[in-house]
């Protein structure tokens, strides 16, 4: 049964929310942004179109390197990656874990996305 999950960055100048399954397992990967991050990512992949994003004026940041698909957002008052949209699946975004309400990131069971070779 899908539940409207709600998420923050540390300070909560930027926050989002998503309709989803329970968030039962997480995601970590091994390119060369994420690695550097080291951010729990949740399972799901969010279409655009269900992400609301609510952000204090100007705080959205957001950093592109390369061939520039994928939108790597932070907050830039406390730094904290809250969500990105990916290169792999455009239009679909993927939220740090550890930002969301009620989720215990320590407690998920976790898989590490070969994303070094596969993106
Ligand atoms: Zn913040």
């Amino acid at each position: 049964m899908k539940k409207e999950h709600h998420g923050h960055c540390h300070c909560g100048a930027v926050r989002f929310s998503f309709e989803a399954e329970e968030i039962t397992n997480g995601v970590r990967c091994n390119c060369s942004i994420c690695a550097r991050k080291g951010a729990v990512m949740a399972g799901v992949l969010i279409p655009e179109q269900e992400l609301k994003i609510e952000a204090d004026e100007g705080m959205l940041g957001l950093y592109q390197f390369g061939a520039k698909t994928a939108k790597h957002f932070f907050c830039k008052n406390c730094g904290i990656y809250t969500f990105h949209e990916t290169a792999r699946k455009a239009g679909h975004y993927r939220v740090n874990v550890a930002c969301i309400d009620e989720v215990d990131v320590f407690a998920l069971p976790v898989e590490v996305f070969d994303g070094k070779h596969l993106l």
